[in-house]
């Protein structure tokens, strides 16, 4: 196995193909066939956000995967931002269609002309929706499984409020949202920014994405949140009459974890060198009971192994023992690949005095626990094993984060895999050209302003050497 620091690229191609995660195989360019192993991981994580967005008063619709070509061209910059990375559908049988329909690659476009007639009061606000499902993107950097290809799988939430300030809570929401579910629950830290001026959702006021850092020192970015203000509404005419009886625009906002591309973030922010490193709660397979075969005591083994799964399994959890041919050695490194949380190893000893060996996938330390313990222990030992997991990638993400005041430092730092926070003059729009500047010299990309933290900028701007109004921050990106 290749070393997921020093060859991070090499390491994601490698587990990607051992752990069967994605076949390549599919023949068409830039899509791949999600594998079991992925999906069953990647169902678990859309349960647990859709309980979430449930739990904050939105509800699931299932809208069509197919968008009008006009519906597009109703909102300016969303056409110019999109048209591109859009697949057409321009026959049916053999028809040619009078007008062309849109895979869709994002959702606002089908969402809001229904909100225009499901809206008329002010008793149908807020409506808050949610849309799990596959969007395709014509993408033309290089694909990579879960990083990016032409099909992904995501969420989508478009909620539409009476008020500008319910709008910017919506916003806040979703943020926190993120972060009780891809820190808390699946242990990746990530930051959010604010996007700059040039960087936003087509069509939005503003852009908050989380970046997470992969091992290789790039970003890679995560769900973001957008305040759309009234721009969508105006462009549907998505309206409510007021108190007074007038008619006044929706605000709205969208939000979008794309399920497949955190399925890459915690695959690389978990693994380590002996392969996939899985949560308790998201792993297929939560503890693999290994017999170790001795002469004469197969038959007590082989039943001993049976009676600890049927335990875990009337107790809730996923437990599978491996019956094959291979060696417990073999059979070992295979589950480490694959990331289950717990080995149980059951030889002639465990079945005879009923004291189990347990195996932790992150740590490696080995304890022994009684049969009628180990349920509780594999539950509570879950917990701590995920809290010890996030301690672990957050002390990596610390050791990535640094400052430059010159473009030479900040090339430099940029080498080295660091997210560098930089004077900059501005993320307005009037930035861009600075930004351009940080890209060309040192071949980085201006992620932002971090949410919520009013860091005083001292010195000059990295790139015009002007009165610096912000601290930026610039990565290398996915
Ligand atoms: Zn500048």
């Amino acid at each position: 196995m290749k070393s997921r620091k020093k060859d991070f690229s090499e390491w994601y191609t490698e587990i990607v193909k051992e752990a069967k995660l994605c076949d390549l195989r599919y023949n068409v360019k830039g899509f791949v066939v999600f594998m079991p192993w992925a999906v069953s991981t990647m169902k678990k994580m859309y349960a647990i956000y859709e309980q979430e967005l449930e739990r904050t008063g939105h509800k699931p619709a299932w809208f069509p995967a197919l968008i009008p070509e006009g519906n597009f061209h109703r909102e300016a910059e969303h056409v110019e931002g999109f048209t591109p990375q859009v697949f057409w559908v321009e026959k049916a049988g053999d028809n040619v269609l009078e007008e062309r329909l849109a895979m869709r690659p994002t959702s606002e476009t089908a969402v809001y002309q229904m909100y225009s007639l499901w809206i008329q009061g002010k008793s149908d606000l807020p409506l808050k929706i949610y849309h799990s499902a596959q969007v395709w993107r014509y993408e033309t950097k290089a694909t990579r499984p879960f990083i990016r290809s032409r099909e992904f799988h995501w969420i989508e939430t478009h909620d539409a409020f009476a008020t500008r300030e319910e709008a910017e809570q919506q916003v806040r929401e979703d943020m926190e949202m993120s972060r009780r579910v891809i820190f808390g629950q699946f242990g990746i830290p990530f930051i959010f920014f604010q996007r700059p001026e040039w960087d936003k959702f087509p069509g939005a006021v503003h852009t908050y994405a989380a970046d997470c850092m992969m091992p290789d020192g790039r970003v890679l970015q995560l769900p973001s949140t957008h305040l759309l203000g009234q721009n969508f509404a105006k462009a549907f005419n998505v309206k409510f009459l007021d108190e007074k009886g007038e008619s006044q625009y929706c605000w709205q906002t969208c939000y979008g974890p794309a399920i497949s591309r955190i399925y890459a973030a915690l695959i690389s922010t978990h693994g380590d060198d002996a392969g996939l490193v899985l949560p308790f709660e998201l792993a297929p397979i939560q503890a693999i009971v290994v017999p170790i075969p001795k002469k004469g005591s197969e038959k007590m083994i082989e039943q001993k192994a049976r009676e600890v799964v049927e335990r875990l399994s009337s107790c809730g959890i996923r437990a599978e023992a491996d019956f094959t041919e291979s060696t417990p050695g073999f059979k070992y490194n295979e589950w480490e690949m694959k990331g289950v949380p717990f080995r149980i190893e059951v030889g002639a000893k465990e079945a005879e005095t009923g004291e189990l060996t347990v195996a932790r996938r992150d740590t490696k330390a080995k304890a022994k626990v009684r049969l009628g313990e180990i349920a509780d222990y594999l539950k509570n030992e879950g917990r701590r094993q995920l809290e010890d997991m996030k301690r672990k990638a957050e002390e990596e993400f610390r050791l990535r984060l640094s400052s430059a005041e010159s473009i030479g430092k900040l090339k430099e730092e940029l080498e080295r895999g660091k997210l560098v926070a930089i004077p900059f003059c501005t993320i307005e729009a009037e930035g861009k050209t600075c930004a351009e500047v940080v890209k060309e010299k040192a071949s980085g990309d201006v992620r932002g302003t971090i949410y919520g933290k009013d860091e005083k900028p001292e010195g000059n701007c990295i790139a015009c050497g002007k009165k610096a109004g912000a601290v930026a921050y610039a990565a290398k990106q996915y």
